[in-house]
């Protein structure tokens, strides 16, 4: 039994390079920690892959290499929907 209908969005690898450039154009930093360190940027995707990969700029959020270890590692408690909060509203330095 599948409730939920197939959203798969799967990129070819170029189309998907571009939209990792575009996610990390839009974002400039790490949405967890604020680190502009370029070299480091992961794309994370806001709705897990292992619940249906959706490749769109707007399930795609930047990600320092060390807080995306972490969020996958479980080491952080960030939630997706505090991602997504986060995410949507951008600390003010707090
Ligand atoms: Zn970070
Ligand atoms: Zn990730």
């Amino acid at each position: 039994m599948r409730p939920m209908p197939k959203t798969n969005v799967v990129l070819s690898r170029a189309a998907w390079k571009k939209l990792v450039e575009e996610c990390f154009d839009r974002d400039g930093e790490c949405k967890l920690c604020g680190s502009g360190a370029k070299d480091t940027f992961c794309p994370h995707h806001l709705i897990p892959v292992s619940r249906g990969r959706v490749d769109t700029l707007g399930n795609l959020i930047t990600l320092c290499y060390a807080c995306h270890l972490r969020l996958h590692g479980g080491e952080l408690s960030v939630t997706v929907d505090e991602l997504i909060d986060r995410y949507n509203h951008p600390s003010n330095g707090a």
